[in-house]
């Protein structure tokens, strides 16, 4: 596998050849500005003290403060973090949100946890981190195993060190401690956007076009939900112990239904009274995504199609919503396959849009309606995806770097707005 970090950047070495960018832009992208790792004590139930390492990454800052989630999980690494905030950069740019890139995370099974120890270990990782972030710094929202409820924890935790309520130093926080409307489906109905809207454009209708989704969480299942409502034909989910397959197609609602009852796709599925109406085959996370379906949706965890198995993919669309799920060698196999990939940092990019969305409302005291979230939501969605399908076609590029050029494009202006080398070395008007 290649090593995450430098398998990202190869993305944008290939936009910075189609984009018009000055040398000081392109030497500053190259690395994060600031890399933190600490210790985080937590004392168990059973009295045990227990360490666990934590990350907060800062990619970029030219555009505003970092955004950026928390990833509790036993594979994160600083790697991944860098890697993660490296993509937070260029989606805040993409959706021109006045932020830069962060990222943090907490190597941790969060599931071994109770939830007393998963309080402890959130408060210390504030406690640790509480002097390199803040709503004018770097501000924390939910990612891959931490949720809501978290997120009151880490802005209570900020809270007390600074003896303020500081609500806009985390997003994705509860609505009662200052949430936004709409923010736990942000991320499903952005992409909801991205697919609902540009599926029609490539001759596709909702009844005939099947579909195929890895991960059964905040973003992966809110989008089964919304897909099947407006009609297309879910055929297989997974979650991370497995998933299943019915090709005349999944009652979402039920799937759902009984996931939050068992916490498992695949074991509780025949329980209830679904199996009945629809028969389903078991299936292993490999296999659902080498389906024979028009939409593939990665909505775990990243490198899942890579260039073993890129070759056996058979969708003819691929939306990532899952944050880094195909490699940069997978992306030569499957664009030399005709199959059209829409990038993460544009289908997934609903997410950190209604935290910014959070972080105005928090700051300004005044909260929105959810129908004013969403008509904002999709407007901005749709906005950048149009702006990406012009620029690609424009150029002849493939989505995933057209998507880096408009990124790059906002990015460079920011960076050549505090001066480049041509503006201090090639103007002699003598002046200061
Ligand atoms: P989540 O914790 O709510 O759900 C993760 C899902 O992935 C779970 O169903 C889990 O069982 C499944 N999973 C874990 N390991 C797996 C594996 N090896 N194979 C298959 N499935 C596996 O997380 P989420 O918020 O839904 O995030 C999913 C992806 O979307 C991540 O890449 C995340 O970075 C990205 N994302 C999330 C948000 C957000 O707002 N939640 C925003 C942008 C991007």
């Amino acid at each position: 596998m290649p090593e995450l970090f430098n398998d990202a950047r190869q993305r944008l070495q290939q936009a910075i050849a189609h984009a018009n960018l000055s040398e000081d832009a392109i030497a500053s992208l190259q690395s994060p500005k600031t890399c933190l790792q600490v210790s985080i004590p937590v004392r168990m139930d059973n009295g045990t003290l227990k360490v666990f390492q934590g990350y907060r990454v800062i990619y970029d800052h030219t555009r505003g403060p970092g955004k950026g989630g928390v990833r509790y999980h036993p594979d994160v690494s600083l790697d991944e973090v860098k890697s993660l905030a490296f993509w937070m950069t260029f989606k805040c740019a993409l959706l021109n949100l006045p932020f830069g890139g962060a990222k943090g995370g907490v190597t941790v099974d969060p599931k071994a946890l109770s939830r007393m120890e998963l309080e402890r270990l959130s408060r210390g990782y504030i406690d640790a981190i509480a002097d390199f972030i803040g709503p004018d710094i770097d501000i924390p929202a939910p990612d891959v195993y931490t949720n809501p409820m978290m997120m009151g924890w880490m802005m209570d935790q900020y809270s007390l060190i600074r003896r303020q309520i500081c609500r806009g130093v985390v997003t994705g926080k509860p609505i009662a401690l200052g949430g936004s409307l709409g923010r736990d489906t942000a991320t499903a109905m952005g992409a909801f956007s991205v697919i609902n809207a540009t599926l029609p454009k490539l001759g596709r209708v909702a009844a005939e076009t099947t579909v195929a989704i890895q991960g059964f969480g905040n973003a992966g299942a809110v989008l089964a939900g919304l897909l099947f409502e407006a009609g297309y034909r879910i055929v297989a989910v997974s979650d991370s112990q497995g998933g299943i397959y019915a090709p005349i197609g999944l009652d979402i609602p039920s799937v759902r239904q009984y996931k939050e009852a068992s916490r498992s796709v695949q074991a509780v599925y025949c329980q209830g009274s679904v199996c009945s109406i629809v028969e389903h085959q078991a299936i292993s996370n490999p296999e659902l995504l080498t389906l024979d379906v028009d939409v593939l949706v990665p909505a775990a965890l990243e490198n899942q199609i890579t260039a073993e198995n890129a070759d056996q993919v058979r969708a003819k669309y691929i939306f990532e919503v899952a944050n880094g799920p195909i490699t940069s060698a997978a992306d030569e196999i499957l664009a030399k396959k005709g199959i059209q990939v829409f990038p993460d940092i544009l289908v997934n990019a609903g997410g950190v849009t209604v935290s910014y969305f959070e972080w105005v409302q928090n700051r300004s005291g005044l909260y929105w309606s959810l129908a004013e979230v969403n008509q904002r939501l999709q407007t901005s969605m749709l906005a950048e995806t149009e702006a990406i399908l012009a620029i690609a076609s424009q150029k002849a590029i493939s989505l995933r770097t057209a998507a880096y050029v408009q990124a790059l494009t906002r990015l460079g202006e920011a960076i050549a707005a505090k001066g480049t080398r041509d503006y201090y070395v090639n103007h002699s008007d003598g002046k200061a």
